[in-house]
């Protein structure tokens, strides 16, 4: 089964259409990285997945179950933004295990999610420090942390590494993709950067212009690029 089917998926502004007939399917367990320049719509299609934003035509699945009319929280999905809006006034543990207070998930449990969350993305020295106490690179492990304990259906991450700096976004490059092999989880990860796409990706989704141009593994992509578009975004040999 699908862990996401999004079908004829549009999504206009007034006269702007930004989105326009997407369908994309995504396999349990794959990391798909949709790329694609400044402006063509990534992070309105994972806005719309999530739910924090409404289609304008077409139908969303997760899990086989249409969600179009689903508020975010029942999604069960998780997401990582660049910004990573982490609770100021909070501790690490404290911003880590608020979610799972929230959804009335017993303290034992809590504890046992955080410890494993922790020991995962290296981050138990840290768990009594407010997020002012941290350097970028671990307030997007914090992040991070907080959607896994959620251990939802689907991760969607838009652009997380952004804000890092050329070292620290290789690093976690890596992280990420050790993270997601260990846990076998299912990742929507949105960037505009083509060499993470192709360092990251099980599939890559290449958009341009609110359309899909091509939904194919790194090495096709780079080989036998759909169109012009993809060759010279993707940097594929003439
Ligand atoms: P990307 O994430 O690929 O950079 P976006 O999905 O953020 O692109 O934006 C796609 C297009 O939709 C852009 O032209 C942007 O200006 C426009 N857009 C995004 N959100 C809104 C909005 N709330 N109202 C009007 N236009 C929007
Ligand atoms: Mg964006």
């Amino acid at each position: 089964m699908a862990a996401l089917s999004i079908r004829a998926l549009s999504k206009r502004y007034a006269n702007l259409e930004v989105l326009k007939g997407i369908d994309l399917d995504i396999e349990s367990g794959e990391f798909t990285v949709l790329v694609g320049p400044s402006g063509c719509g990534k992070s309105t299609l994972l806005n719309i997945v999530a739910g924090l934003d409404r289609a304008s035509d077409g139908t969303i699945e997760i899990g086989g179950r249409v969600v179009n009319d689903v508020p975010p929280k029942d999604r069960d999905i998780a997401m990582v933004f660049q910004s990573y809006a982490l609770y100021p006034s909070m501790t690490v543990r404290q911003n880590i295990t608020f979610g799972m207070e929230c959804r009335g998930i017993a303290k034992a449990e809590q504890e046992k999610a955080l410890a494993n969350v922790a020991r995962l993305l290296q981050i138990e020295p840290l768990l009594a420090r407010k997020p002012s106490q941290l350097s970028g690179g671990q307030r997007q492990r914090v992040a991070m942390g907080r959607a896994l304990v959620r251990d939802p259906l689907l991760f969607l991450f838009d652009e997380p590494l952004s804000n890092l700096d050329a070292k620290l976004r290789v690093e976690m490059r890596m992280e990420i993709k050790r993270l997601h092999q260990r846990i076998g989880a299912t990742i929507i990860y949105v960037t505009h950067d083509q060499i993470e796409a192709m360092t990251m990706a099980t599939r890559i989704a290449v958009m341009h212009r609110g359309v899909v141009q091509q939904f194919a593994d790194p090495d096709t992509i780079y080989r036998y690029p759909a169109n012009l578009f993809v060759a010279r975004f993707m940097g594929s040999p003439p």
